[in-house]
């Protein structure tokens, strides 16, 4: 197999390697070429998965700080009872078999002249970086929160711990409780995140815990799939979900928690007491892409048509930490992404073909047993935008087979993206 050397790169990219002329980067420029990747989610494992697949000459170093990923999709599944914290969780083992070096550091640091990533107390040299961190919580957005305060009124926005405190919470609230969730203003991870959320919270009170409530504080006038998921509220959790969009009359914006009585206040001046509060703040681009100067504001802008930053040169950012309007930030627009950063990098490193750049998302939610409904659009680039085409989603009133077989769909996807992001080879039956 014809191996793609740094030297040999240098001369197909100018700048990009021959044009860091550095003491460091000439004593580096001898074996495989280097690619290395911050963030081990669908954006940057798959970019991973992608490149070792297209290229196994290529040294492709991934930069993940846990051993493993607990994914945020099917989360609210695992809050519902539909699904097992563990079938949450996947490791790296398939990405490392395949040759990729895994290291399980934060990264701390990039050196963009010498093109070098600090991780661990050690440096990784590289000829391409991918920078795919996915989103930090912006705790004070909202006057009172914290990342203490989180601890007692969880987001359960970011994997793992946080939702098992939520779900714990639930648990243990009493039959009659208040749950008051939060939802944060756009643009957000996964949009239609909060609403699945809500359903599969109210299913569980509604089997569990009749008498509660949960109530939604909306700073939004209106939200992704707002139809089907009006529809599922009022058609299973009519006594138990109350949702306070923000409207003409009121701003349901929440402005001010007391994590001691655990009341929440909105703009227009109305408190709620909660029994479990789940508060979900804004958010924006993981610490390390602004760190580097990839991110004006929250987040970071791209080149649409291969995810490169428009803010610092030569380097790949992708997933959630993106501006990338009208692509919203999932897992699957990640996934997505990253096949076509990979590809960009497949064919500028070891020269293989290019294609167009073309985009997919869909995203499903699930409302009730065996009821499941989706959203989702392909997507060309058009500058630093992303034009929708065909754009479909479920409507009202559609009959319960069309509802189970997308439920059933939604779990094919399941398997089908973690198989393609950390290169497990997809379940049987
Ligand atoms: C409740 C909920 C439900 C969802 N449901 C769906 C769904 O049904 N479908 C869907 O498509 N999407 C869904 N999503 C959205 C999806 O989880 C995200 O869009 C997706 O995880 C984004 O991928 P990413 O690779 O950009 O970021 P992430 O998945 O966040 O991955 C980033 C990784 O980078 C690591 N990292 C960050 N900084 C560093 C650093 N400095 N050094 C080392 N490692 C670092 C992190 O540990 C993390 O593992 C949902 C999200 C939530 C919260």
């Amino acid at each position: 197999m014809t191996k793609f050397t740094r030297r040999e790169v240098g001369f197909g990219l100018g700048a990009a390697v021959a044009g860091s002329t550095s003491a460091a980067s000439f004593a580096i420029a001898q074996g495989a070429a280097k690619v290395v990747i911050i963030g081990g989610g669908p954006g940057g494992a798959t970019v991973a998965n992608q490149l070792k697949q297209g290229e196994p000459s290529l040294d492709v170093t991934l930069i993940e700080v846990s051993k493993v990923y607990t994914t945020c999709f099917f989360s609210n599944l695992y809050l519902g009872g539909f699904r097992s914290y563990a079938s949450l969780q996947h490791n790296y083992d398939g990405l490392k078999k395949l040759g990729v070096k895994v290291v399980h550091a934060m990264a701390t640091d990039v050196d963009t002249q010498a093109k070098q990533v600090k991780a661990g107390g050690r440096s990784y040299p590289y000829d391409r970086l991918v920078v795919a961190p996915g989103i930090d919580i912006k705790y004070n957005s909202i006057e009172g929160y914290s990342k203490q305060v989180a601890e007692i009124m969880p987001h359960a926005y970011l994997p793992g711990a946080q939702t098992q405190l939520l779900k714990r919470q639930l648990e243990t609230m009493k039959n009659g409780g208040t749950v008051v969730m939060v939802a944060p203003n756009n643009p957000y991870r996964c949009p239609p995140g909060p609403y699945e959320r809500a359903c599969m919270i109210a299913h569980y009170l509604k089997t569990k815990k009749p008498k509660s409530k949960l109530v939604i504080l909306d700073p939004k006038k209106a939200f992704s799939k707002q139809p089907v998921f009006q529809e599922a509220f009022g058609k299973y959790y009519k006594d138990i979900i109350e949702l306070n969009l923000t409207n003409e009359i009121d701003d349901y914006a929440v402005t001010k928690i007391d994590a001691k009585t655990k009341t929440i206040t909105t703009k227009a001046g109305k408190s709620w007491k909660a029994d479990v509060a789940n508060v979900i703040p804004q958010q924006r681009a993981g610490e390390i892409a602004h760190k580097i100067g990839l991110a004006d504001g929250d987040w970071c802008p791209v080149n649409a048509e291969n995810f490169t930053s428009t803010k610092v040169k030569e380097i790949y950012v992708l997933g959630d930490a993106t501006v990338a309007a009208e692509m919203p930030k999932s897992a699957f627009s990640a996934n997505s992404q990253a096949k076509v950063v990979a590809n960009d990098i497949l064919a500028a490193l070891a020269k293989k073909p290019k294609f167009a750049p073309n985009f997919r998302n869909t995203c499903w939610s699930m409302v009730a047993p065996n009821d499941s409904v989706k959203i989702g659009a392909g997507y060309l680039p058009k500058g630093q935008k992303l034009d929708p085409v065909g754009p479909f989603v479920s409507k009202p009133g559609e009959d319960a087979a069309l509802r189970k077989q997308t439920f059933e769909e939604s779990i094919g996807w399941y398997d089908g993206i973690i198989a393609d992001v950390f290169a497990k080879a997809p379940k049987k039956g």
